[in-house]
């Protein structure tokens, strides 16, 4: 290792320690699989013996389960001469990456095996990050039919760090003797490292807040228990009020479950417990009832507003009310660009009263009290804030440790709408006006340029590495605000020449980078022209991109009023939603799922990594977000809903939760997100309210600031096309 790897891991182990005030998880190897049949993050292997399985991953049994709702099953009949061995992967969230130590390996197992007697029972090995196993356990299980805890000791397995769970990437079973055995099965749940074995019993007695019945879920909430003794939130059910099912889980620092029962007009009855680290449960809650009811469409599409907007409402960071990245995750760290997408949302949820217009003003004043202090560099807000300290958390490296004006655009078209909301005349929405306009005009969207007489905009500045990543801003992608805003500026604006100039580009910067990632000519000189499967493409690069570039300018901005020398911006966009529906319903790579109601390829976790898809065969990795199809609203409206209903009614089981829809699903690999994004959820709430009436779109436009930035962008406009004319 040379002197300056050594340093930098010196620098990013003490950067490491200096997070502390992180929340810990614990390093968890299964709770639940989100899907049924099978476990994504688990592969078997087996020569002679037998694992069973289904596409090489161990089955899911939901009948028999530690925790609600399913566990793993460990199903194997072990022939002399033959091995076979089940591991089961951590799955990394993003975000999550402070964990608990790991004094002790934690499962719970049953014995299934029919005559009861296991006599053959697995190894167990743990398996670090370069595929290297430790020694083995053997997996202590006699007694049948009922969940026994197994607390193996870290120091069993040599070559694992309590302090670094991460080290190790799985649990791994295998087959112990070589002898012939009958089928035997041991279910396994909740397999996860502890720091310690013992555990506090819980005294605190929950109380459900409210149930409400939709059309095939009930969503249930209660208040966040300050014991931190908890460790689960346990859900009961019931449909004759006397006998109680256990129906799932939630972690206790979220505040609701959504139970998706699949049945419409229903009576049910919930209560809940809480579970302390070792599972065993406390009092239970008083008995609640709610019933599931036929919606209508449009109360079909409240409702997925309704779920969306609570993510920035119950979900949001404590200290400042603003959104984080995605749930679960960082818990402290506020994402600047989500928060700016969760304000729009949260004016959403204020017009439709699922909150009062007070508890709104609250939070704006929460908000604006947070950003007006929080650090900035020339008036630009990093992408990622620390709550603790309102200071920059470099989360994606150390490069990126100083100002992302495209996140602080997101930002400020959130902020300036709600400028636009808050007009009362009393001393605290006055407030809110005021200091959004402090934040405003001290963003000096001029200063990255880099040089003076610079064409483009710059994504990134650093106090102490300048323009290190020297990023351009070029269109047409998701950026489009920046430049709009930049020009809209009373204080710091740039020349609107700067959209034609930068955003547009068309000498050998803007098609280098055009053509750098999209990987084709089409579109690299910003016009396209070209027409895919029967619609005309004006502007975009290939064929149009990740479908998420027609939503995050243009949930303030209205499309319908954009219009350069190239085209008008709700038509571009239109067509773009077209494409990228036309190409899932005619699915060239045959992914399962894809059709007329599953659609919209966009940027969205994944399987194996997030990724920006687009509807072209080398970006497709077989993954839907929801809010692909449901953000695109205004474009594709009848579209949007038959993807709506298709995602709720056909897969709420594993996709609906307690912020709406899952980040995202794949069918043909029977995986679904487990996590939340705050860059997905907003718009599906906020486009719906622009398709309904233009909610958005009409307070922003209101803006005095944003009407002066759009004459002049007009003028350069008008400028250009006589120029053309000439
Ligand atoms: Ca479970």
């Amino acid at each position: 290792m040379g002197l300056k790897k050594v340093l930098l891991f010196c620098l990013f182990s003490a950067a490491c320690c200096c997070k502390a005030q992180e929340y810990d998880y614990n390093y968890s190897f299964f709770s639940n699989s989100a899907m049924p049949d099978d476990y994504f993050f688990s592969a078997t292997d087996n020569e002679l013996s037998m694992i069973f399985n289904r596409n090489f991953r161990l089955l899911v049994n939901k009948k028999t389960a530690h925790t609600p709702g399913n566990a793993l099953q460990l199903s194997y009949i072990n022939a002399k001469g033959g091995r076979w061995n089940a591991s089961v992967f951590h799955q990394q969230k993003r975000g999550m990456d402070h964990f608990k130590k790991a004094n002790f390996l934690s499962f719970w197992a049953y014995n299934a095996t029919a005559d009861s007697t296991i006599k053959d029972l697995p190894l167990i090995q743990l398996m670090k990050t370069d595929s290297s196993l430790t020694e083995t356990v053997r997996v202590p299980v006699t007694e049948a039919n009922s969940w026994k805890q197994v607390l193996i000791p870290a120091t069993s397995f040599k070559g694992l760090d309590v302090n670094n769970p991460a080290g190790i990437i799985a649990v791994v079973f295998s087959q112990q003797h070589d002898r012939n055995s009958k089928k035997q099965t041991i279910y396994i749940d909740d397999i996860e490292f502890v720091p310690e074995k013992t555990a506090a019993k819980i005294t605190a007695i929950p109380s459900i807040a409210k149930a409400t019945g939709y059309a095939m879920h009930v969503d249930i909430s209660w208040s966040i228990p300050s014991d931190r003794n908890i460790k689960l939130i346990k859900i009961y059910r019931s449909v004759d009020g006397t006998n109680f099912i256990p129906v799932g889980i939630q972690q206790p620092y979220i505040n609701r479950y959504a139970d998706f029962t699949g049945e419409t007009n229903r009576k049910y009855y919930y209560k809940i417990n809480f579970l302390n680290s070792n599972y065993e449960e406390s009092d239970f809650s008083p008995v609640t009832e709610a019933s599931t009811r036929q919606l209508t469409d449009d109360e079909l599409m409240t409702m997925v507003q309704e779920a969306s907007f609570r993510y920035y409402w119950d979900g949001a960071e404590n200290k400042s009310g603003l959104a984080k990245e995605n749930i679960s995750g960082r818990q402290n760290m506020i994402a600047t660009g989500a928060s700016g997408f969760g304000i729009m949302a949260l004016l959403v949820g204020t017009e439709k009263k699922f909150i009062t217009r007070l508890d709104a003003v609250n939070r704006f004043i929460t908000i604006v009290n947070f950003l007006e202090k929080a650090q900035t560099f020339h008036g630009a807000f990093p992408h990622f804030i620390n709550a603790t300290n309102g200071k920059v958390e470099p989360f994606f490296g150390e490069n990126d440790n100083g100002a992302d004006l495209v996140e602080t655009s997101f930002l400020m078209q959130g902020l300036l709408a709600a400028r636009q909301y808050f007009t009362g005349n009393d001393a605290q929405e006055k407030l809110i006006r005021e200091k959004i306009t402090t934040i405003w005009k001290r963003i000096e969207w001029d200063w990255f340029k880099q040089t003076p007489d610079s064409k483009f905009l710059y994504w990134h500045w650093s106090p102490d590495k300048a323009w290190v990543i020297n990023h351009t801003l070029i269109g047409w992608n998701e950026t489009m605000v920046t430049y709009l805003l930049a020009i809209a500026s009373p204080t710091h604006g740039v020349p609107a020449s700067m959209y034609y100039s930068g955003w547009a580009n068309q000498d050998a910067t803007g098609q280098n980078y055009r053509s750098a990632w999209g990987q084709t000519k089409d579109g690299s000189m910003y016009t396209n022209g070209n027409t895919y499967g029967g619609v005309k493409l004006d502007v975009g690069v290939s064929n149009g991109g990740p479908i998420f570039f027609t939503h995050y300018s243009y949930m303030g901005y209205d499309p319908h009023l954009i219009t350069d020398i190239y085209t008008n911006y709700f038509r571009n966009n239109q067509r773009i939603a077209k494409i990228n529906y036309n190409y899932c319903v005619q699915n060239p790579k045959k992914y399962r799922g894809y059709g007329k109601d599953c659609w919209g390829l966009t940027a969205c976790d994944g399987p194996f990594d997030y990724s920006a898809d687009e509807p072209n065969e080398r970006q497709d990795h077989g993954k839907i977000a929801p809010t692909g199809a449901i953000s695109s609203f205004p474009y594709l409206p009848e579209e949007a809903m038959a993807a709506l209903k298709n995602y709720y009614f056909n897969y709420g089981s594993f996709l609906w939760g307690e912020y709406g829809f899952k980040d995202a699903f794949d069918i043909t690999n029977n995986w679904c997100s487990e996590i939340y994004m705050g860059l997905n959820q907003a718009p599906m709430a906020v486009m719906i309210e622009n398709h309904r009436n233009g909610f958005l779109w009409k307070l922003l436009g209101k803006d005095p600031d944003v009407k002066a930035g759009m004459d002049r962008l007009q003028l350069e406009t008008d400028k250009m096309r006589n120029n053309r004319v000439r």
